[in-house]
């Protein structure tokens, strides 16, 4: 879908009236720029399933699911999430390829290396120069923002003809804030709205995400969410309690360390890219002083083994990934019966593509306990007023959302107005 605004053009070429698979490009005759190259999720299972995998990037490619980004040379990723960041694989060498932190992105981007599957095509091919997005020369300003992958950013972009700001994916606030604000702050040292109104920051164009215009069930907002997770600490004390997390939806992880602690309980990590992660976190932020692992390829905590935990299953808490609760519990079988699960989801189905009902009915075989809660990456719909006020864009463009057309009328009613395709678009 191609808009234009003076003499500059924004084609958004994915991730108009859908979500997740975001791909952004702004031109004027002088300049052009490329914002994320997404995977379309929602696309992709309409190919896909157990029986029927990728065969080659390429392919994902012929059938609409990842964009042609290889014609650019120059690409901005707002955030790690795989409907942003996409399939690397296809990169021209010598492409400049801008990601959020590149610490981060190289501890995050490891296993795919590794990957038996076609997840093995998200990580770049050596040639392609990886940087960190603060050192791209002032072209494109990023403005740090809290969304359920850390870091991510907003880009706001000005080529001289219109100020453009994408807003990528953002909530406004998390459990984190209210359970230990200085641990928030270290991790955040300015969010968006804050930063913008610093800088004094003037936007023609604002291209806004509207994930939670179209869920299907509304997330907990972050005060139920802590309420809600003390209640199934103190209800299932002598239970064992396994959460599975996104490793690196960050604030999530921390609160979810911090309640653990003040309940007395001790974590237990399960899997390699969690316990990867978060090592990481805590080299940075210093989330947990005592914990432990499973024997796993990654050694970054004391071993402790299943015995131990079924023994004394009150002391511990298990944090791992979706997936590895199910091969914990067959494993087990008898002995982890009524144990707890809290399955912790960030983001809709569009932009995982993940099948919860196998799940549920493995839960029930094995004899768990389910909660199942969504704690949101995104804004809520009531929030964009405020988030209007403070940038207060002459245009704005929804995208992230299959509801284009209502956010259009609210923005409206807002006092706003809805930017409208031009003409011969797509
Ligand atoms: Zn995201």
């Amino acid at each position: 879908m191609e808009f234009n605004y003076n003499n500059t053009k924004i084609n958004v070429k994915q991730g108009f009236n859908e979500i997740g698979g975001n791909f952004i490009i702004i031109e004027n005759k002088d300049n052009k720029v490329v914002f994320d190259q997404g995977i379309r999720f929602s696309r992709f299972k309409k190919f896909y399933n157990v029986n029927i995998q990728p065969s080659n990037a390429l392919e994902l490619r012929k059938l609409g699911i990842i964009p042609q980004s290889d014609e650019f040379n120059k690409i901005f990723i707002s955030h790690l999430h795989l409907d942003h960041l996409g399939v690397l694989h296809l990169l021209n060498v010598g492409t400049s390829l801008y990601v959020p932190d590149k610490d981060i992105f190289n501890v995050f981007i490891e296993p795919y290396k590794e990957s038996s599957n076609w997840t093995a095509y998200v990580s770049p091919p050596i040639g392609v120069n990886v940087m960190d997005i603060r050192d791209n020369g002032n072209e494109v300003l990023p403005l740090s923002v809290e969304h359920s992958a850390y870091p991510a950013y907003s880009l706001y972009y000005n080529n001289g003809d219109t100020r453009i700001l994408y807003s990528g994916d953002f909530r406004l606030s998390s459990p984190l804030r209210f359970l230990d604000s200085d641990l928030h702050n270290r991790i955040h040292d300015k969010t968006l709205l804050e930063e913008y109104g610093e800088k004094g920051l003037d936007t023609d164009v604002l291209l806004v995400e509207g994930t939670n215009f179209s869920s299907a069930t509304s997330p907990m907002q972050p005060h139920y969410f802590i309420e809600q997770i003390n209640n199934i600490f103190d209800s299932h004390n002598n239970s064992l309690i396994m959460i599975s997390v996104d490793p690196i939806d960050l604030e999530g992880l921390a609160s979810l360390l911090l309640i653990t602690k003040m309940k007395g309980k001790i974590p237990v990590f399960s899997g390699r890219r969690l316990i990867e992660m978060t090592n990481l976190w805590n080299s940075k932020f210093q989330l947990v002083d005592t914990a432990y692992q499973f024997e796993d390829k990654s050694i970054e905590f004391n071993i402790i083994d299943e015995e131990e935990i079924l023994n004394s299953p009150q002391d511990y808490v298990i944090f791992t990934v979706k997936g590895n609760l199910i091969n914990f519990g067959r494993r087990l079988s008898d002995a982890s019966k009524g144990s707890v699960i809290i399955s912790i989801s960030t983001e809709s189905k569009a932009e995982s593509g993940e099948d919860e009902n196998v799940e549920d009915n493995w839960y029930r075989a094995l004899g768990f306990i389910i909660y199942r809660l969504r704690m949101s990456g995104h804004y809520y719909p009531y929030e964009l007023k405020n988030i209007l006020e403070t940038i207060k864009p002459k245009k704005i463009i929804p995208i992230h959302t299959e509801a284009t057309s209502v956010m259009c009328e609210y923005v409206k009613k807002l006092g706003y107005s809805c930017a409208s395709p031009s003409y011969n678009s797509e």
